[in-house]
């Protein structure tokens, strides 16, 4: 038979192979695992505390880890939380005695461990919050930065009576349209649009009556062209029209629709209770170009403006109120 003290060592043994050893794999694996201490004791009873002030003091829960509890009221003073105080608790009478023996000691030491472990991880888990949140502010900043830039362009190149694109805009779009017609071999149509004595219409029925016609003749070129066609106010009432894929005899075909469309004016242009829908006359007239890459390699922008003009000219000079192809 063994003394007392040695067998007092094995079974202090036993129990940290049966408690503590298991324990440890556990954590190891990453489950939540825990000590369980029957010996834990009521921290103001221990201490004949009589700090009122004290979250724990007459707590009827039972016996809590007080070492563990934040703002707890020891000796007249406010202590901290676990990571804050836990020297302080080493040495007090508590802690000493929630621990008998040398597997408690482990074993709490351990539920210590665990327990700032997943202070730690919470905090952290704050801090991905934290930027989490931060990079969905600055997205949704940038994503407004982005459309509002978008916003600006659209303002930069539109012109706000006729909502059409301005002239500014036209150099770019021409560029484009001319570098693609010579690289793919399709044609590209071009129109100038001209209002016919559009001075004696201001004149007649008053400059808002002539900033309607303006708007109107906005609307009835969108109606009559594709969605890819582009239309731009080239100066007062003068207009463009680019067709991409569009050859002359189409490009006459549309804009005899845009001239016909002229024939009837809405009532809206002129605000006067006394003009009706047919006493309204205005006409305009229109100069085509069209090119195709192949023989017109190195057509510029001012060449196909130019043409368009010319055409534009014979139309005046006969008389107006038609469209003509330049040849
Ligand atoms: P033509 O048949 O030869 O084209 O003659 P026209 O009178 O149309 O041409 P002209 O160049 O002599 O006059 C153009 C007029 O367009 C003069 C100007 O008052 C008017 N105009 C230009 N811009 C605007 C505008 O923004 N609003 C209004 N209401 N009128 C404008
Ligand atoms: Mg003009
Ligand atoms: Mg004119």
């Amino acid at each position: 038979m063994g003394s007392e003290p040695e067998e007092k060592a094995g079974s202090l043994l036993e129990r940290l192979r049966g408690e503590i050893f298991p324990m440890l794999e556990e954590a190891v694996s990453g489950s939540n695992v825990f000590f369980s201490n029957p010996h834990i004791i009521e921290c103001w009873k221990a201490l004949d505390c009589k700090s009122a002030d004290c979250r724990l003091y007459g707590n009827g829960s039972g016996p809590l880890r007080c070492w563990q509890v934040a703002d707890t009221y020891c000796n007249r003073k406010t202590r901290g939380s676990l990571a804050q105080k836990y020297n302080e608790c080493r040495d007090c009478k508590v802690f000493k005695d929630s621990r008998p023996t040398i597997v408690e000691e482990i074993g709490e030491h351990f539920n210590n461990m665990i327990y700032l472990l997943n202070e730690q991880k919470q905090k952290n888990l704050g801090h991905k919050e934290q930027i989490e949140n931060l990079r969905k502010e600055l997205s949704s900043v940038l994503e407004e930065l982005s459309s509002k830039k978008k916003e600006i362009r659209e303002i930069m190149i539109t012109d706000k009576l006729t909502t059409l694109f301005n002239r500014q805009h036209l150099i770019t779009v021409l560029e484009d349209e001319i570098a693609r017609c010579q690289r793919y071999g399709r044609p590209l149509a071009v129109m100038l649009i001209d209002i016919d004595e559009f001075k004696s219409f201001n004149d007649a029925y008053g400059h808002q009556a002539g900033d309607n016609m303006l708007s109107f003749v906005g609307s009835l070129i969108k109606e009559n062209t594709r969605k890819f066609d582009r239309a731009f106010r080239y100066g007062g009432e003068e207009f463009v029209v680019v067709l991409p894929e569009t050859d002359l005899t189409m490009a006459y075909i549309v804009a005899e629709r845009i001239r016909r469309g002229f024939e009837i004016i809405p009532s809206y242009v002129i605000r006067k209770e006394s003009v009706s829908d047919e006493n309204i006359s205005q006409t305009i007239s229109i100069g085509i170009t069209a090119t195709f890459a192949y023989g017109t390699q190195d057509i510029s922008i001012e060449e196909l403006i130019n043409q368009t003009e010319n055409a534009l000219h014979k139309a005046k000079d006969k008389g107006g109120n038609m469209c003509i192809r330049y040849e």
